[in-house]
């Protein structure tokens, strides 16, 4: 066994004695795990957003509102509702049951593993925790190691906010993340690429261990005749373009029939000139590419089609353009996986029964989106399609909702969170029954003999009755 592996294993020993001993359970402690961690993002403001320019050269900009800001909102949610989210939930009873109390009560899993990967490498590994701490678990944070200097502040600092008996950080890619899941966890919440949460949830099996599985996909965007094309363009753009590409609910390719293609192409044109001026690479407002690895992943993509607008790279800045491709095949790379870059395919369909087909024949997508000025065609396109989240006339503004849930669907994940979708993630819902010890005349129908008259009795008062008519008559 080898050094990690012991050290994995006296982690999760110390975790789980502290869950054990009821360590998290009480309002008190979470809530000031909760301003522990709040304290740590308001003091370490500064490191944060050197470390995201240094990882991806993300604009400060983009990383307060999709990072600092939502963490923080997140952590504000959870302090100000953590007593009603804690209560417990009573249940309508039969009369059988009428005299009882019964509730569901939300109670923590024990220990759980959270994995994140590196494109909002804070609030991706930080959002999930904050759902695991209000629900009352031990955790042990597992950031990525691609996004290199976030990692670092996130497992050097925010330990020393935490309790260390229940919150532990864990650094490493590949063979550390390996050796990790070989131990027991009573939950892993995981958010990357579905071939590794395949992996995730294989490692997870052998233990029984729930999970929640956030994971990627193609996310698709259709364009209807009727739309203010120059509004589209610049949402499209910026949802595309934000993070250099690298978000999960980005638009990943635009459907549109011939009709209004050649004007959807221009206006795309304009706004990222108007965005990210005559040469892009001198914006300050555009991302980087993460990673070499991620680069020549990219960069290979630019050969599908043929190039409209961008198209220039340059690997020692680990830049990539903001580019619109057109005449791209369905066999290409470029529409064959998840691009996760600052590219754009713009794909011609007769209409929308051919883009809902499109869209249908493919896996299901975390994200979809229609731009039309016709609420029939958002309606139609909402009812015919199934994706994770769902936004008209935008782009990923679903996930700025603290009220909705954000989670994926079929090859896109399983699960959900955010606001009180975290709690209720990191929380075993428990349905409790508790009996008075006495009044046993009342059982007397249910034991042995039994008889007609007994059965009916009880089905009388404990069937759900149907109620309205039948609709297949
Ligand atoms: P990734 O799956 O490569 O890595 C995610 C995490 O898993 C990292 O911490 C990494 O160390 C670990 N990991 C990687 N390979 C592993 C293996 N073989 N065994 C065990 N652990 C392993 O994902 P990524 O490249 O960091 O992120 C990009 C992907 O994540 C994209 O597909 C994107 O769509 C998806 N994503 C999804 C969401 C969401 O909320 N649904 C958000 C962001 C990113």
């Amino acid at each position: 066994m080898s050094s990690n592996m012991d050290t994995y294993s006296d982690t999760l020993l110390r975790l789980r004695q502290s869950f054990q001993n009821g360590k998290t359970r009480p309002a008190q402690f979470r809530l000031a795990q909760l301003e522990a961690l709040a304290k740590f993002l308001e003091e370490n403001r500064t490191e944060m957003f050197q470390c995201l320019k240094k990882d991806l050269n993300k604009p400060s900009f983009e990383a307060e509102i999709s990072e600092l800001s939502m963490v923080k909102s997140e952590i504000n949610l959870a302090i100000n509702s953590l007593s009603s989210w804690m209560k417990d939930e009573s249940v309508s009873r039969n009369m059988a049951t009428y005299l009882d109390t019964a509730f569901i009560r939300s109670e923590p899993f024990g220990v759980v593993l959270i994995i994140a990967p590196w494109n909002y490498p804070v609030q991706l590994t930080l959002i999930p925790l904050i759902g695991a701490i209000a629900a009352g678990n031990c955790v042990i944070i597992k950031p990525s190691e691609v996004s290199q200097s976030t990692e670092k502040v996130l497992s050097e600092l925010l330990p020393r906010y935490l309790d260390q008996d229940c919150f532990a950080a864990v650094c490493g890619g590949v063979e550390e993340t390996s050796r990790l899941l070989e131990n027991r966890f009573d939950y892993i919440f995981f958010t990357g690429n579905p071939t590794v949460g395949k992996i995730i949830m294989t490692a997870a099996a052998k233990h029984l261990t729930p999970v929640t599985l956030e994971l990627g996909g193609k996310n698709p965007c259709y364009v209807h005749d009727e739309c203010d094309i120059k509004n589209v363009a610049r949402r499209i753009s910026w949802t595309r373009f934000f993070n250099a590409g690298q978000t999960c609910i980005a638009p990943d390719y635009v459907l549109c029939s011939e009709n209004i293609k050649e004007k959807l192409l221009k206006a795309l044109q304009a706004t990222i000139h108007e965005f990210y001026g005559e040469d892009p690479k001198q914006s300050p407002d555009l991302g980087r590419i993460v990673s070499d690895r991620h680069f020549q992943r990219v960069a290979a993509m630019l050969k599908c089609g043929k190039i409209l607008v961008g198209g220039q790279t340059d690997q020692a800045e680990k830049y990539i353009a903001p580019t619109v491709l057109v005449d791209v095949a369905e066999s290409d790379q470029v529409m064959q996986e998840e691009i996760f870059g600052p590219i754009l395919p713009v794909l011609s369909v007769s209409g929308i029964d051919e883009a809902i087909h499109f869209i249908n024949q493919r896996e299901k997508p975390l994200a979809a989106y229609v731009f039309s000025s016709n609420s029939q065609i958002v309606y139609d396109f909402l009812e015919r399609t199934s994706s994770g989240g769902f936004c008209a006339n935008d782009g990923m503004m679903q996930t700025t909702i603290i009220s909705l849930p954000f989670g994926g669907v079929g090859h896109s994940g399983m699960g959900m969170y955010h606001g009180k979708f975290s709690f209720d993630t990191f929380s075993h819902k428990r349905a409790c029954v508790i009996r008075s010890d006495g009044r046993e005349k009342l059982n007397d129908v249910r034991y042995p003999p039994y008889s007609d008259s007994h059965l009916n009795f009880i089905l009388s008062m404990t069937e759900v009755k149907k109620k309205g008519s039948c609709v297949l008559l």
